[in-house]
């Protein structure tokens, strides 16, 4: 792709150029929204798919769209800079012998050092991002207005989300699977406590809105995009 897309740049083929791009665009959205609907993609995909085809077959690379984002679209670099932040620093593309079908590998050879010290340091901002956030909360002082004992659930969630992000280094994916609520259909885990319906809806806002401010901060997790 980014071989193809030089070439349509050195000779200003211009369609070649923005069809690439825009497929690209496609991968590395955006906006919240539509990155959890290509994130349902990719597992739909792998869900209808045969059983030796794992996730990289099936969803994009992180590595060569980096190299490729520096160039042609920097919009995208936060996005790419996330999913590899969120991956181990040793995942292999296409070597997942001993791997999960999910898992998710990086061409690691076209990373650049620079490019791993950016990923290292996004990934412990991201850390620090969700404590500050899941601490500023005061989730530990919740308050059940039906008077139904919630906040020993509440409480609970709060150690589960922790363990889940520390497991998997992932924020955006923690925070949508332990909202209350199955939302997404075959994608998301539903907590199962009880918990009262006010109660669920104001942890599913605080979620919800972390969600969207973690997205949003995004680029400012990784130097020099
Ligand atoms: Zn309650």
């Amino acid at each position: 792709m980014y071989g193809a897309l030089k070439l349509a740049d050195k000779f200003r083929i211009e369609p070649l150029r923005d069809t690439i791009l825009a497929y690209i665009r496609e991968d590395w959205p955006l906006t919240l929204q539509s990155w959890d609907e290509r994130e349902a993609l990719y597992s739909r995909r792998l869900k209808t798919s045969l059983g030796s085809t794992t996730m990289d077959d099936v969803a994009p690379e992180p590595a060569s769209v980096i190299r490729l984002a520096r160039k042609f679209e920097p919009r995208i670099l936060a996005v790419a800079f996330y999913h590899l932040a969120r991956l181990p620093v040793n995942a292999t593309y296409g070597q997942h012998n001993q791997a999960p079908r999910h898992a998710r590998g990086v061409r690691g050879h076209l990373l650049s050092p620079a490019d791993r010290e950016s990923a290292a340091l996004g990934r412990e901002r991201m850390m620090r991002w969700i404590t500050d956030r899941v601490e500023a909360l005061m989730l530990d002082t919740w308050t059940c207005t039906a008077d139904e004992g919630c906040h020993t659930h509440i409480f609970w969630r709060v150690v589960v989300l922790h363990r889940s992000i520390m497991r998997s280094m992932d924020v955006l994916t923690t925070l949508r699977s332990m909202r209350s609520h199955k939302v997404e259909r075959g994608t998301s885990e539903v907590v199962e406590d009880a918990v009262c319906k006010e109660c669920n809806g104001r942890w599913d806002q605080i979620l919800n809105d972390a969600r969207r401010d973690f997205f949003d901060s995004l680029p400012s997790f990784f130097p020099d995009l």
